[in-house]
């Protein structure tokens, strides 16, 4: 919902100013999904509004729910017919929805579905906001939740690549005025562009920071991620540097465990050396996710592979922590969203 212009538009018709706030409850806090929800606002204002006004601009495609997990993710599509993928999950510490920032990926990481649908085109601020919108309707139509509890931009797309999109969203999902979600419950994942990493310490320093790592050693890098051949590993480590300086703030290191590929005893060597290099090193803390495999990738980890490889680790002083993964059931964990054929009708 296009918040600013229906203030604008209310302001300039002489509506009175408590129907704005009575309109704001309702949308973001009970998560209305229609405007006849809407009963406290006179029914010839709502009639007026609701063509010009509308929820939500995307609608729903297809919707899964894991049975393994406290997972759902949704297939989203927007009126120029481009879909995308979000995901709601709940580990323990309540409900986060996972965004998406763009249509498909330009990076396309060798291990992720999403790098492999090549790239469409950039979500704007109130279609990534939307994301989040339609998913407290969700949890407050099924009786899930009240709120929303923590944002993740974790689904598709590279979110610097789409940097001033990004912070707008940010902006209006936190605002007191929309969803209402703090910037320190929400996390940005790179996988790695120095200057938006900078940026956003200045932009944005409450909001929580994730590179995607996922080896020290630049050639293996370039082979799984090819934007390690534009902004290398001396290139982050500067940008890190100067982020921890500026914000002081914890930074999650991304590590996706691929059996064979970056496990070995060495790798494990070569990362704490690299952790230990890196001024303020105290605030870096791994996270190991054992990788999940897609379709045409080599890519996985067996059960216990991303334990072993923290217990590499730990003695050594690097935080470390493996993630759990939530939702492979219906293809919603990590790397795994493609917005491909599958639930089209
Ligand atoms: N594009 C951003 C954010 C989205 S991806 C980024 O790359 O950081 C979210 C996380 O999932 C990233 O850390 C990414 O490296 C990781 N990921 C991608 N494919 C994966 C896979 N197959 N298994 C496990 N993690 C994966
Ligand atoms: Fe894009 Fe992130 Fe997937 Fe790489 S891992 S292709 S950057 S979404």
């Amino acid at each position: 919902m296009d918040f600013e212009k229906l203030k604008t538009h209310l302001a300039a018709h002489g509506v009175q100013k408590y129907r704005l706030t009575q309109i704001r409850k309702a949308v973001y806090e009970q998560g209305v999904r229609s405007w006849d929800q809407m009963s406290a606002v006179p029914a010839p204002l709502r009639e007026e509004l609701a063509p010009q006004f509308p929820m939500l601009s995307c609608k729903l495609a297809a919707l899964r729910i894991s049975k393994v997990s406290d997972a759902r993710k949704a297939l989203l599509e927007f009126k120029d017919g481009a879909r995308i993928e979000t995901v709601l999950l709940n580990a323990g510490s309540g409900w986060s929805v996972c965004v998406s920032s763009q249509v498909g990926c330009p990076v396309r990481c060798v291990f992720c579905a999403t790098g492999k649908m090549g790239f469409k085109r950039n979500l704007s601020a109130i279609e990534i906001e939307e994301q989040v919108l339609f998913w407290l309707q969700h949890v407050r139509q099924e009786k899930l939740a009240q709120r929303i509890s923590s944002v993740v931009f974790m689904g598709m797309g590279e979110p610097f690549m789409n940097y001033t999109e990004v912070v707008k969203a940010i902006g209006l999902i936190s605002s007191h005025d929309g969803l209402g979600i703090g910037q320190r419950h929400i996390s940005v994942s790179t996988s790695g562009f120095p200057r938006g990493i900078m940026k956003l310490a200045s932009d944005l320093p409450q909001v929580n920071l994730a590179l995607s790592l996922h080896t020290v050693d630049d050639l293996e890098r370039s082979r799984l991620m090819p934007i390690n051949r534009r902004f290398g590993l001396d290139d982050l480590k500067k940008a890190l540097e100067l982020y921890i300086k500026r914000t002081k703030r914890e930074v999650f290191l991304e590590y996706a465990v691929m059996a064979g590929h970056n496990d070995s005893p060495a790798h494990a060597r070569k990362l704490i050396e690299w952790v230990r290099s890196i001024s303020g090193s105290y605030l870096l803390h791994v996270n190991l996710i054992p990788c999940n495999k897609v379709k045409g990738s080599q890519f996985e980890a067996s059960t216990g592979d991303a334990e072993r490889f923290a217990a590499r680790l730990l003695p050594a002083g690097v935080k470390a922590t493996v993630r759990k993964s939530l939702g492979h059931d219906i293809a919603a964990a990590c790397g795994q969203l493609a917005a491909g054929s599958e639930g089209k009708r």
